[in-house]
């Protein structure tokens, strides 16, 4: 009998939504070398739905080709129906070329680029916070157990489907804010890790689904409580595979070699954020003494640092410098993990070429700076608006090098676009438009 189960293949696009074409499973073969055809268009699709101005118009043809290495089946219950879906590359109609609007191809390309001029390759893992909303939270219950007993079976559900779909957690809590959890999964390649946080965030909507419910990763749901964040946790290694972040001879045990990657993503960390922040009420969560990320520096175990130096654990002869590593914090799930991690990599390297002094990391509350301790220092406070930080994009003539001219120019019109959907609503009618949408 024809085997008529869905294969769906997806993208993650610029309003870092994830949209495709699915197909039969009877024509699996086929469809794994032509894919689905897609339009230039699609990637100007707001989070809201509407198609911002579009420079593609309605014309022209694109491919969207599966990877088969991203195969992911969910089944969250038993009586649940299984979902089968790939991630893909846009391409040109020669099935071959990457096309140039193609966040995954960038990915790529970045990665490329920094194995080419520094020898050097990133592991990362996407670490998430949301909201779920089919638990009822308890007075007090940040961090309890109870507050995750009381949202079972969704944990239980969501572990097994990520486990079964290759995403491999790593663990799973209660947040602080009510009813909001956090999940991190192991480390990969940069692609895979990127792959992971796309399909992290459909396995936790289906195993909310299989439940009668739904879950939000918006920046800010509840403009009372705090934010959701995406922390990208990263490490440089060589062409061994041998880990060069950490030198104990340095100040703070940062090698020289990671010092310059990290100058690289702080100098550009104010444009990197109209990528990584993407969204308008992604601004809301970039406060200070909020936990988020306020301002360009490296903090030492500081979670409220732009750029964290996380913990080592020197306990039963574990090797500090496979555990010394970075992370991003200011970062939101309004984005496209591809186009995020993608920056960040970019930025590191120019750091490289450039050949930076390292950042020196600070170890108090950035937040009781003065201006002019602040300039000493070499740190700014990151845009306050989305507006801002597209501006701190236009302004960064050596970001925007980085990405082909149609990339730019798309994903400029279409954050404008969307811009232009909020702007007469009110705070708390813009917190509830995204609540929806991520
Ligand atoms: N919720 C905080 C954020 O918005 C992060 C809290 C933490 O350090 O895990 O990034
Ligand atoms: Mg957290």
């Amino acid at each position: 009998m024809t085997d008529l189960s869905l294969i769906m293949i997806g993208t993650c696009d610029l309003a870092g939504q994830v949209r495709g074409k699915g197909f039969p499973s009877s024509e699996r073969e086929s469809r794994m070398k032509t894919g689905v055809g897609w339009t230039p268009t699609n990637c100007m699709i707001t989070c809201f739905g509407q198609i911002a101005s579009t420079p593609f118009g309605p014309h022209g043809d694109l491919m969207l080709i599966p990877d088969p290495a991203t195969e992911c089946r969910v089944q969250p219950a038993a009586d649940a129906p299984v979902e089968h879906f790939f991630l893909g590359d846009i391409r040109q109609t020669d099935g071959v070329t990457p096309w140039d609007v193609c966040l995954r191809s960038f990915l790529r390309r970045a990665v490329q680029a920094l194995k080419a001029e520094a020898g050097l390759a990133v592991t990362a893992a996407f670490e998430h916070e949301f909201i779920y909303h089919g638990q009822t939270p308890r007075l007090g219950d940040s961090y309890t157990l109870d507050a995750v007993r009381l949202a079972e079976p969704f944990p239980t559900r969501l572990l097994t489907a990520l486990e079964a779909g290759g995403v491999a957690p790593d663990s799973f809590m209660a947040e602080y804010g009510p009813s909001q959890f956090e999940v991190t999964v192991a480390p990969a390649d940069a692609v895979t890790a990127a792959d992971r946080a796309v399909m992290l965030r459909q396995i936790a909507r289906a195993t909310a689904h299989s439940l009668g419910s739904t879950v939000s990763f918006s920046p800010i749901v509840d403009r009372a409580s705090v934010g959701n964040g995406v922390h990208i946790h990263f490490s440089l290694s060589d062409a061994e595979g041998g880990p060069v972040n950490h030198d104990p001879a340095e100040p703070f045990g940062l090698s020289a070699l990671a010092g310059r990657f990290l100058a690289g993503v702080v100098r550009h960390m104010p444009a990197l954020c109209a990528v990584t922040a993407p969204s308008a009420i992604s601004y809301e969560r970039l406060v200070p003494n909020r936990w988020s990320a306020a301002f360009n520096n490296v903090g030492y175990r500081d979670r409220e640092a732009g750029l964290r130096i996380c913990p080592t654990w020197d306990v039963d002869g574990a090797d500090v410098a496979k555990q010394y590593h970075f992370e991003y914090r200011a970062a939101d799930a309004a984005g496209s993990p591809y186009f995020q991690l993608a920056m960040v990599i970019w930025a590191g390297l120019q750091g490289i070429r450039e050949n930076l002094a390292a950042p020196t990391p600070t170890t108090w509350n950035t937040a009781d700076m003065s201006a002019a301790e602040l300039g000493r220092a070499g740190l700014v406070r990151l845009p306050q608006s989305l507006p801002e930080a597209l501006q701190a994009f236009d302004a960064d003539g050596t970001a925007r090098t980085w990405l082909p001219s149609d990339l730019y120019t798309a994903y400029t019109m279409h954050k404008a676009g969307e811009l232009n959907l909020v702007k007469a609503m009110s705070a708390d009618e813009i917190a509830a438009r995204y609540a929806q949408c991520y």
